[in-house]
């Protein structure tokens, strides 16, 4: 997925990496980490073994 620099659309990445609507240059919208998405799924890991213990280990 490209986000284009000029108008902000995105679109899918073609050869010359030019926007299709405008003729700008195509940015990846993809960061090459995935950091944040990473740091969410901790969370979520964390969250859901907080239930998990909660409906299981009931002490
Ligand atoms: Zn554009």
């Amino acid at each position: 997925m490209q986000k284009c620099e000029e108008c902000g659309k995105y679109s899918l990445r073609n050869e010359k990496a030019k926007c299709p609507y405008c003729g700008g240059t195509q940015l990846n919208a993809i960061p090459p980490k995935f950091s944040l998405i990473d740091k969410y799924q901790k969370y979520r890991l964390i969250y859901f073994k907080e239930e998990f213990d909660k409906k299981f280990n009931k002490s």
